[in-house]
């Protein structure tokens, strides 16, 4: 029996593995099942180069329980080890046997997974002693029998055997009794071999037999030995990709949208297959379903370095042995090969979208409502897939028609460029809330796009930054004459006063909250248009949107929604309206008029006297004789204020219009809405 001490520089190895290596214990049956398959691939690339000959025989890797002795044990029938193999490649653990292998067979080798560095010695985190029985495939070689307790001293005996290949024993800690559990176990085995290119047994099948579960004689295969990533695009069918779907994530129900399958050899090698979920409003949901392998082996599905962030929607494998995976995420993102293989996903990616935009548009438009978010998100978030990606972004009118800005921007050109040359696109959140603007619209010619998207106040913004002389306005932002102005504006002149007839009239009869505040002006705007209407500003409206998703704009959502009560001058009934009001407060409201006209006289006159002056060079008399006439302003103002709310109160009309107003905008509810609705029934 030969002793000896594993060829380490410090005694501390173990300790150190334990810790800081791996701290998920549970890969070291990735790491043993791997070396195992390694071992079987091995041995079919010696028989094929001429090297092994003849039958290979049954080449399953076996992983079994025996929980009297408290052991787990890994079998391989591949190339196995000879002592001196055992000595270099498991007593020197810097030696990696994989490396050398793959240097020798370069080109014939069948893929070897011999990427996860100090692999065999994870096994040492979950045992007190690990023992191998190994055979070589030469001809002369004899079995070796090689044990360590988790220290530095190894020993090292020949031992009787007869089938080729390698068991690795592991006699697990009591700390860590859950690995001698076949649920334990089945669900690693399944987490990280499920694709593995050697069939892995755990355990014989099972079935139903009088109302109990019986083993049965078959080997129990947890693996897919060809997963669909690994063949060729043209040898599998529309089935096979949902087939491999359904295999990856079981408890997922609906059928993927579309399938991307990659293929990449230079100048990094990549494989792996992703899939469009059908994702609709959140978008956390399905994060991290993305698998990454390497090798056909699992690695994990933290995959956020090295695919962009808003390709982490997406679903699949990837598969590549380029991507260094014992490194930090920080060294991740600098990786070259790791930006190279983000990009090219990218690319391939839009490829994908533009090939099926191009060639099935109508499934395209279909799908659009399904595929949005993460095409949006993707716009916003990268540069070079936003220029890719324009030409197939779609836009939805509210009629059901898609198109793209290009294409949209010529359907509307003709009839919505404005006065300025500015080319207006009309946008609606809410179809019903917003039925009777869209309607106007549509009667003057106008298309309106249903922009209900998370993101598309993003877009908007996105498109407008981009996009010369564009503009989008939500099309109960204001009266559609007011959105598109062209020259065609009735006149109608009013005087000062009587602006101010119709403003003190309404504005006493608006409420004013602290989440709502109402302004009222006077505007000709259209005969046809309501006599009295309600406009939100688009930017302000738009900054509140914007600011629920981003931080550092709470300043926004917590202002007051502002709306602008617009009393149509131009319409009939404003003008009968306005008599109305003259005739009835004719007598009261003169003498105030003349009252405040002289007052503001006198305070216009100080103020031109004084327009010269610094505030420190005026005198006390002359600052007070200024605070005097503002102060007699605003106090006539108040009185006229009070002339027309007591008209107000004796006119249903102003309150009714207001009602009307409000209940186009879809603003009308609860105990106003009801009260409308019984002065309205007893007004007729
Ligand atoms: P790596 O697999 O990264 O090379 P390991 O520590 O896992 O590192 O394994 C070291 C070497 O031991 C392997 O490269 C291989 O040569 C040898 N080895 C490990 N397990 C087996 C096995 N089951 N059969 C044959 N050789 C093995």
């Amino acid at each position: 029996m030969a002793k000896g001490n594993i060829g380490v520089t410090s005694d501390n190895i173990f300790p150190v593995i334990k810790k800081f290596l791996y701290s998920d214990h549970e890969i070291f049956l990735r790491e043993l099942v791997s070396n195992a398959v390694d071992a079987t691939q091995k041995l079919k690339t010696l028989s094929s180069v001429g090297e092994v000959k003849g039958d290979l025989g049954d080449l399953k890797v076996r992983v079994s329980i025996d929980k009297s002795k408290k052991t787990l044990t890994i079998s391989d029938h591949g190339v196995g080890m000879t002592a001196d193999e055992v000595d270099r490649y498991i007593n020197q653990i810097a030696f990696s046997g994989a490396e050398e292998f793959l240097e020798k067979y370069k080109d014939k080798t069948e893929a070897i997974i011999g990427h996860f560095g100090l692999g065999f010695y994870s096994a040492f985190m979950v045992s007190d002693k690990v023992e191998i029985f190994s055979l070589s495939y030469r001809d002369d070689a004899r079995a070796v029998h090689w044990t360590c307790k988790g220290d530095p001293e190894y020993e090292m005996e020949e031992t009787i055997r007869s089938e080729r290949g390698t068991d690795i024993v592991l006699h697990i800690s009591d700390e860590f009794s859950n690995y001698l559990e076949d649920s334990t176990i089945r669900g690693l085995l399944n987490k990280y071999c499920k694709f593995l290119p050697v069939e892995i047994v755990f355990g014989k099948k099972k079935e139903w037999k009088d109302g109990k579960q019986v083993e049965t004689d078959e080997d129990d295969v947890i693996n897919d030995v060809a997963p669909a990533w690994t063949r060729k695009p043209s040898e599998l069918t529309d089935e096979d990709y949902s087939k491999f779907y359904h295999e990856l994530y079981p408890d997922q129900y609906e059928e993927p949208l579309f399938h991307i399958h990659l293929n990449v050899d230079y100048p990094f090698h990549l494989t792996g297959i992703l899939y469009f979920p059908k994702i609709k409003n959140n978008m956390d949901v399905n994060r991290k379903k993305i698998q990454l392998y390497c090798n056909q082996v699992f690695v994990t599905s933290e995959v956020d370095n090295i695919v962009p962030e808003y390709l982490t929607l997406l679903h699949g494998v990837i598969d590549s042995p380029d991507i260094p995976l014992n490194v930090s995420r920080s060294y991740l993102q600098s990786d070259q090969n790791v930006k190279k293989i983000s990009s090219h996903i990218t690319k391939k990616v839009a490829d994908k979208l533009a090939e099926i935009f191009k060639n099935e548009r109508e499934d395209f438009e279909h799908k659009w409502n399904d595929i949005k978010l993460f095409i949006q998100f993707g716009m916003l978030t990268d540069e070079k897939f936003y220029e890719r990606a324009v030409k197939f972004a779609l836009f939805e009118s509210t009629d059901g028609k898609f198109s793209t800005l290009d294409e949209y921007r010529e359907k509307i050109k003709e009839q919505q460029t404005d006065k300025n040359g500015d080319l207006i696109v009309l946008y609606t959140k809410d179809v019903d809330a917003n039925y009777s603007y869209i309607e106007r619209a549509k009667q003057k010619g106008y298309d309106v796009l249903l922009m209900d998207g998370e993101l598309d106040v993003h877009i908007i913004a996105q498109a407008e930054q981009k996009q010369e002389k564009l503009r989008f306005e939500r099309v109960d932002s204001n009266v559609i004459e007011n959105i598109i102005s062209k020259d065609d504006k009735p006149k109608v002149e009013l005087t000062s006063g009587e602006q101010d007839a119709l403003r003190y009239t309404f504005e006493s009869k608006v409420s004013n909250g602290d989440k709502t505040h109402f302004y009222v002006s006077t505007e000709a705007v259209s005969a046809d248009a309501l006599p009295v209407f309600l406009t939100q500003n688009e930017y302000m409206r738009r900054m509140k949107e914007m600011s629920q998703h981003q931080q550092g704009m709470s300043f926004y959502t917590q202002m007051p929604d502002q709306y602008t009560l617009v009393v149509n001058t131009a319409h009939p009934l404003a003008g009968k309206l306005l008599a109305d009001i003259e005739s009835a407060t004719a007598d009261a409201a003169k003498p105030i008029v003349e009252q405040l006209e002289a007052a503001e006289a006198e305070e216009n006159r100080l103020h031109d006297e004084q327009k010269d002056k610094k505030p420190d060079e005026l005198t006390e008399a002359e600052k007070n004789a200024v605070d005097e006439a503002t102060k007699k302003v605003a106090a006539l103002k108040n009185d006229l204020k009070k002339v027309y709310a007591d008209y107000a109160k004796t006119d249903e009309r102003v309150g009714q219009l207001i009602d009307v107003a409000l209940l186009a905008a879809g603003k009308l509810t609860g105990e106003a809405l009801a009260n409308f609705v019984n002065r309205t029934v007893k007004m007729m």
